[in-house]
């Protein structure tokens, strides 16, 4: 992605005004054609310098190789003197690798006069796609460092000394080229996208004009010949010409350079952070615009630094833009989703509690005021007085005890409240619950067994529990036809204590026992037998067993009856003790 964005930004960001400073003079089919080919090389180079010569060019670079002997003594003769005679020539030299150590592969040595420079030709291509994106500048090889051909060039036309300025720089001249030396001084060619001026070998007399003052590029354009093409963002072009453009690149001094990693890294942070911020401070639409525009802003960085010279990846911004506003929309899709349903049944959660607050209270009020009135109402026996106004006293308690339980449970829901931490006997959790459920089910002429002798010690909210268990009872006898059963039952498994009832009621299928703790849920059997009822009993009920670090078992059989059991931890097991539960409590406070 780096790759094609930057090739991109290279055809379609390119400066528009930029005149050429060097020629290619090439020698091409034609040229080698006429002569005996590349066995004429020599004599055919020669020709062509001498007429370079005669244009007066501001340097001479040669990208022919002159590093082997050949056996055309006239052609070395005469491309000796040629060479002799030129001025301010650069020769090409190459790094080669002989058993695995790099080596020049020089000029000959008759042909390095006094003045003549040496330049590498060593491309460095992109891994990925073998484009040649940039050149290293230096090259070391057996302890020499050599300049690329086109800046030994550039400053043999200039006139100037190469020196070193590190760590990120070089200077030719009056030219400052950005390069770090710990990349070989690396150099990004600004690839001009006009044809450069190329003239056939076989034409420079009558193109004397727009050789004269321009660096001179002599090399081998016939396909037949050339070893390789280079393969640039523009396409292959010939070896010669990737000189000239690495020679425009420096002659115009406008440089592409890396930005830094820290300002990379700064900005895709900002991008995330932006995307972050979008979503945490708006949504819906508004949130996706902004994010759209982030996203956009994204692709545009890079194009952004490379109208500054700068050349920054594109992938980076654009990855960090995508994956941190697709993480924000989703992050905030389900937060807010999650915030609405939490709202939403906490609005209907009170609602229904109030409902159940209201039903429940009504029996004992209905109690005291039937009481209080037939007190007021008829003279009465002292002893029937006495027991209405005991049963005035009772149900009232009863009712503080149901608005105090209440309460407790809003609160113990809501993780307002610390539970009660106490140790109290099973059994007499049990007899309470048997002693106020009794008349209930005297009513429907219902028994109740208590099957075993209770045991075992809850660490907990006696109240609580009583309320859970009371609530089992009395469901248990409305969810049953008259003259039936209930048994209580319980049983030590090990660190667990199970507390069980068992009726003989309506029972439930397998789908409606998967709900009937969730709050306000009722079954359609329980609705169809005219019982009243909230459906919030048994979630408080799950909620009060939980809290006290255990769990709610149910099994039933539609028509046959089912059994409640509620399984908390006894003391002195391995397990988690009631009391480390509260602390999971207070700790979600
Ligand atoms: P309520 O009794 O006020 O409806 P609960 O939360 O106590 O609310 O019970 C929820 C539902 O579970 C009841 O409406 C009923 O459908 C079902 N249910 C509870 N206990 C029994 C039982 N012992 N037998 C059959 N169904 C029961």
């Amino acid at each position: 992605m780096d790759n094609i964005a930057y090739d991109w930004m290279l055809a379609h960001r390119a400066r528009a005004d930029w005149q050429p400073h060097s020629v290619v003079v090439a020698i091409d089919e034609d040229t080698l054609g006429r002569e005996k080919g590349m066995r004429a090389i020599r004599s055919i180079l020669a020709d062509v310098i001498n007429r370079v010569n005669a244009a007066e060019p501001a340097a001479v670079a040669d990208d022919v190789l002159l590093a082997d002997a050949t056996d055309d003594a006239a052609g070395n003769a005469a491309l000796e003197i040629a060479l002799r005679d030129t001025k301010r020539l650069i020769l090409p030299c190459d790094l080669i690798n002989v058993q695995g150590a790099l080596r020049w592969e020089n000029p000959l040595p008759e042909f390095m006069h006094p003045g003549v420079e040496r330049g590498h030709v060593f491309r460095e291509q992109d891994v990925e796609d073998g484009v040649n994106r940039w050149v290293p500048l230096a090259e070391v090889a057996q302890n020499q460092q050599r300049w690329a051909l086109a800046l030994e060039t550039f400053a043999a036309a200039r006139g100037a000394q190469i020196t070193e300025n590190p760590p990120d720089g070089i200077q030719a001249g009056d030219v400052f080229i950005p390069a770090r030396q710990s990349d070989q001084y690396q150099l990004w060619i600004r690839y001009l996208q006009r044809p450069l001026p190329m003239v056939s070998a076989m034409h420079i007399d009558e193109h004397r004009d727009l050789l004269r003052g321009k660096a001179v590029f002599v090399g081998i354009t016939a396909l037949s010949a050339a070893r390789d093409r280079p393969v640039t963002p523009l396409g292959e072009i010939p070896g010669v010409e990737l000189h000239a453009q690495i020679y425009e690149t420096i002659a115009h001094g406008d440089f592409l350079i890396p930005a830094r990693n820290d300002v990379e890294f700064v900005l895709c942070a900002m991008l995330a952070a932006a995307a972050g911020l979008i979503f945490a401070l708006r949504s819906g639409w508004l949130a996706y615009a902004l994010a759209a525009v982030v996203m956009a802003l994204s692709a545009w960085i890079p194009v952004e630094f490379f109208d500054h010279d700068r050349i920054f990846p594109f992938f980076e911004p654009v990855f960090t833009a995508w994956i941190s506003v697709g993480a924000a929309a989703t992050f905030q899709y389900f937060f807010v989703r999650r915030q609405l349903r939490k709202s939403e049944s906490e609005r209907t959660r009170y609602q229904q509690a109030l409902h159940w607050a209201a039903h429940e209270m009504r029996t004992p009020l209905t109690a005291i005021q039937g009481s209080s009135e037939i007190m007021t109402r008829y003279p009465l026996p002292e002893a029937k007085r006495h027991e209405l106004s005991a049963m005035i006293n009772s149900e009232s308690k009863r009712l503080a005890r149901m608005i105090q339980t209440f309460l407790d449970i809003e609160r113990l829901a809501d993780g307002q409240m610390e539970m009660k931490r106490e140790p109290f006997a099973a059994a007499e959790v049990v007899e309470t619950c048997l002693k106020r459920a009794q008349p209930i089910a005297d009513r429907k002429n219902m028994r109740v067994f208590v099957d075993n002798a209770v045991e075992g010690t809850i660490h907990g909210d006696r109240e609580l529990m009583e309320y859970a268990l009371y609530n089992l009872l009395t469901n248990a006898v409305k969810y049953s036809p008259v003259e039936t059963e209930i048994h209580v039952s319980s049983e030590i498994r090990g660190a667990e204590l199970r507390l069980s009832v068992r009726d003989q009621g309506m029972g439930m299928d397998e789908k409606e026992l998967k709900n009937i703790f969730k709050k306000f849920y009722r079954t359609k059997r329980a609705e169809a037998s005219g019982e009243k009822g909230t459906g919030i009993g048994l979630s408080i009920v799950d909620q009060i067993v939980t809290h006290h670090g255990g769990r709610m078992e149910v099994t039933s059989e539609p028509g046959k009856g089912s059994c409640f059991t509620m399984i908390v931890v006894a003391p002195g097991s391995s397990k988690a003790a009631p009391g480390s539960h509260v602390e999971t409590s207070d700790r979600r406070r």
